[in-house]
């Protein structure tokens, strides 16, 4: 009788309501922790791992060797590398593809290299509209690298900072 008269007065006091409104209003006044995304980004670590690039030395030249070692080394099969020498006898890749429809984001790749050329970026924010753009070609990684470089070597240094 007297739960039953307790829940009588919890009902009409709105009581579960009001618990609800002391949640409410104790997070109403603290610092809003959302974001308006993308216009505002929260930050990000130098060693994020988003879309892949190539990267190329100060003289342009493109860093990869064609050593083939993040293509053996990555565990979901998402790199395929064709190579050949060039004139100058120094060896290049003639196809370098990521599959991003096959790729973990692992880093892998990254910690193999041993020239320092395929880098995950800091960038996380990209989308395909048409069949066949998961797959990563040279020219678009070095594009992004190209973009980016200045970025992915800042990243770098600041990982170095703490090996
Ligand atoms: S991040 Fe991992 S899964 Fe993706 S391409 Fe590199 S090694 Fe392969
Ligand atoms: S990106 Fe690096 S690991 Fe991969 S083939 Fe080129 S030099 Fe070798």
């Amino acid at each position: 009788m007297l739960k039953q008269l307790r829940q009588y007065i919890k009902s009409f006091s709105l009581w579960d309501l009001l618990i609800g409104m002391k949640l409410t209003g104790r997070y109403f006044f603290k610092g809003k922790i959302t974001i308006q995304y993308p216009e505002e980004k929260t930050p990000a670590s130098p060693r994020f791992r988003g879309i892949h690039a190539l990267r190329r030395y100060p003289n342009g030249e493109e860093r990869c060797i064609a050593c083939k070692l993040c293509e053996a080394v990555c565990p979901a099969l998402a790199i395929t590398i064709e190579a050949a020498p060039r004139a100058d006898g120094s060896r290049r890749t003639t196809l370098y593809e990521i599959d991003l429809f096959k790729c973990v984001y692992c880093g892998f790749c990254e910690e193999s290299c041993p020239v320092d050329s395929i880098v995950l970026t800091r960038n996380h924010d990209y989308h395909f509209e048409n069949r066949g753009e998961n797959i990563l070609t040279k020219n678009k990684l070095l594009a992004i690298g190209d973009k980016y470089e200045a970025q992915i070597a800042a990243d770098r240094a600041e990982d170095e900072r703490y090996r």
